[in-house]
C-alpha cells in the first residue's frame, strides 16, 4: 500500500481564504497582538510567519519585541495593557520564555478570551469537559487534517505519542470528543511499537527524528506526523533539512494516508492561529 499524502498546505491556503473572506465583512478587523521575549532564532521566524500570515487574511497584527532580560513584572504588565485594549482581540506569547520568567504564570495572566493559543487553564478546562473554548492550534490542525483524511473516527483506536500540554494531551481530548478510544503514550510508555501496531489512527508528537519505525504501523493506519525536527541532510552535506518523528518513506508504505514534515501539521498551526483569533474577535464583538 501507498499512503496517500494530506496535503497541510493546500488544505491551510483554503482555510486562510475562507477567513480572509469572513474576515472582509467585518466592520473592524481582528486584532492579534504577538509578543516576543528574547532572540531565539527559531521563535523570530514563527513570529515573523505568524504576523505575515495575520496581515494577509486582514487582521491587525501588531508584534512587541522585548529583549531578554525583560523581568516577569515587565511581561505581565504588557499583558494586562493588551487585556484592557479593545483593539485587541488576540494575545499569542510565544514560548519558550526566558528561564527567569514563569511562564505558566504569564499565560494565566492571559484574558481567556484572548487566549488564541488556548493554553490558558480555562480553556484547557474547558476542552477537556466538552465546552467550547479557544482550541490549541496544532491540535485544532491535526483534527482538520485527519478529517480530510476519513469521516470514519467513531470507535477507531488512536494512539497520541506524546503527553504534552500544547499538543499531546489537547489532541488526546479532541479525538475523544471524536469517540475514538484514545492511547496517550510518553517517555515511560512500554512496548511503544505494539501499542502503535493496534493503532487506527497515529499522531506523533515526540520531538524525536524519525523515530516510529514503519513497521509500527498499521496496514491501512492515519498517520499525522507533529514532530519537526532539524536534522543533517545527508544528501547535501553540510546542509540541514527538517524531518518528522515518523520515518516518512516506510510508514508511506504501510498507511493509508500520512502527513509530510515539512507542509502537513506545521501550516495548519498557523491557520488555526488565524482562525482563533476571528473567533476571539467575532465574540468580542
Ligand atoms: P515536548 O518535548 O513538550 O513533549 C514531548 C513528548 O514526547 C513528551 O510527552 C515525552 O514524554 C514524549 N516522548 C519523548 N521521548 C519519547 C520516547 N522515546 N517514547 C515515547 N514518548 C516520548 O514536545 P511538544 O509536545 O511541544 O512537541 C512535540 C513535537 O511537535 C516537537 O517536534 C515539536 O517541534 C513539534 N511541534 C510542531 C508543531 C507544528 O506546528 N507542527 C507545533 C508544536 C510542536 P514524557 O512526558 O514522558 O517526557
Amino acid at each position: 500500500m501507498t499512503a496517500s499524502i494530506i496535503d497541510g498546505l493546500a488544505i491551510a491556503q483554503r482555510l486562510r481564504k475562507t477567513l480572509a473572506e469572513q474576515i472582509t465583512v467585518l466592520k473592524t478587523p481582528p486584532g492579534l497582538a504577538v509578543v516576543l521575549v528574547g532572540d531565539n532564532p527559531a521563535s523570530q521566524v514563527y513570529v515573523r510567519n505568524k504576523s505575515k500570515a495575520a496581515d494577509e487574511v486582514g487582521i491587525k497584527s501588531s508584534t512587541y519585541r522585548l529583549d531578554q532580560q525583560t523581568t516577569e513584572i515587565q511581561l505581565l504588565d504588557l499583558v494586562m495593557k493588551l487585556n484592557n485594549d479593545s483593539e485587541i482581540h488576540g494575545i499569542l506569547v510565544q514560548l519558550p520564555l526566558p528561564a527567569h520568567i514563569d511562564s505558566q504564570k504569564i499565560i494565566a495572566s492571559i484574558n481567556p478570551d484572548k487566549d488564541v493559543d488556548g493554553f490558558h487553564p480555562i480553556n484547557a478546562g474547558k476542552l477537556s469537559i466538552g465546552l467550547h473554548s479557544l482550541v490549541p492550534c496544532t491540535p485544532q490542525g491535526c483534527m482538520i487534517l485527519i478529517r480530510e483524511a476519513t469521516s470514519h473516527l467513531k470507535g477507531k483506536r488512536a494512539l497520541v505519542l506524546g503527553r504534552s500540554n500544547i499538543v499531546g494531551k489537547p489532541i488526546a481530548n479532541l479525538l475523544l470528543q471524536a469517540d475514538c478510544t484514545v492511547t496517550i503514550a510518553h517517555s515511560r510508555t512500554e512496548n511503544l511499537a505494539n501499542e502503535c501496531r493496534a493503532a487506527d489512527i497515529v499522531i506523533a508528537a515526540l520531538g524525536k527524528p524519525q523515530f516510529v519505525q514503519g513497521d509500527w504501523i498499521k496496514a491501512g493506519a492515519l498517520v499525522i506526523d507533529v514532530g519537526i525536527n532539524r536534522v543533517d541532510d545527508p544528501q547535501n552535506p553540510g546542509k540541514t533539512k527538517l524531518v518528522g518523528d515518523v520515518d516518512f518513506k516506510q510508514a508511506s508504505q504501510r498507511a493509508a494516508a500520512i502527513t509530510p514534515v515539512p507542509g502537513g501539521v506545521g501550516p495548519m498551526t498557523i491557520a488555526c492561529l488565524l482562525k482563533n483569533t476571528l473567533q476571539a474577535a467575532t465574540k468580542a464583538n
